[in-house]
């Protein structure tokens, strides 16, 4: 049977780098992304010209609407959902606590949290054999921050990833019967635009002599664990949270 993976933002980064990976192990892939599409094309067509099969499809994840209407449109476009990488995450302006607007706080929480709690629903839905699915695998890209804290830079931002992994640790044992496993990556210091997304686009030069591997990651070797854990391979790991970290 046709394995069917949606990478929520894998447009760009480490979304996109596991839209490709996975396709090139065989997963029907649909590319959600917000507001550039033709970055989402473009992994598209890399996919399609290795004669895998993918499809890009806009949604702003902060609208709980588009959410249901991405999961609707994977159904239609390319069938039964077996995997969802709860990807698309973002960063606000550095700030400390005492500085915080409430609306950034609920900007914060609605799309690292809340979004990604709403597409492990519509996932559930169609995956747990509770509901007549057939099982499946969700990976929730979470981030080192969870238990650093993210101290001057974006606590908030940290407060959400902790979330995550008690989504993956809470929800991996609510569907462990339901033939469904549930996981996090968290990811170092990755070299992608998230940091100039948060106003600082030096940050992966201006840190990486203070890392333990003197170095960012790539966001394929964050791909490459977000893709193991997809994988049979990973049969047994289920409320697992895996660094990918670089020592950090
Ligand atoms: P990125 O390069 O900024 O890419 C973000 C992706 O999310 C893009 O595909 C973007 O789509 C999508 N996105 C943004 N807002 C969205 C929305 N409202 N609805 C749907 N999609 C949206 O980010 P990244 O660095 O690859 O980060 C990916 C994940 O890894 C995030 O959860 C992040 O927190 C986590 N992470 C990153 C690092 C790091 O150092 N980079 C470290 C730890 C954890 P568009 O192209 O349409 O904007």
């Amino acid at each position: 049977m046709q394995k069917v993976l949606l990478v929520t933002g894998g447009s760009r980064g480490i979304g996109a780098q596991t839209a490709l990976l996975a396709a090139s192990q065989g997963w029907s892939v649909a590319v959600n992304y917000a507001h550039n599409a033709q970055a989402a094309q473009s992994i598209v067509d890399q996919i399609l010209a290795q004669k895998g099969q993918a499809v890009a499809l806009k949604a702003d994840l902060m609208d709980p609407a588009q959410i249901e209407n991405l999961f609707a449109a994977v159904d239609r476009e390319l069938g039964t959902l077996s995997g969802l990488v709860n990807n698309a995450g973002i960063v606000d302006q550095t700030q400390r606590v005492d500085e915080y607007s409430p609306s950034r706080l609920t900007r914060m929480m609605g799309m690292n949290v809340v979004a990604p709690f709403l597409c492990a629903k519509e996932a559930v839905k169609r995956m747990s054999t509770l509901h007549g699915g057939k099982g499946g695998v969700i990976v929730n890209v979470s981030s080192v921050a969870a238990r650093l804290g993210g101290a001057t830079q974006y606590v908030d931002y940290a407060a959400s990833k902790a979330a995550l992994d008690a989504l993956t640790i809470g929800l991996s044992k609510e569907v462990a019967k339901e033939s469904i496993r549930v996981n996090s990556v968290s990811p170092g210091l990755i070299d992608t635009d998230i940091h100039a997304s948060g106003g600082l686009p030096n940050r992966v030069r201006d840190l990486s002599p203070q890392l333990p591997f003197g170095r960012a990651g790539s966001a394929q070797e964050v791909a490459q664990a977000i893709c193991w854990l997809l994988s049979e391979n990973a049969s047994y790991c289920s409320g697992t949270i895996l660094d990918v970290s670089g020592a950090r």
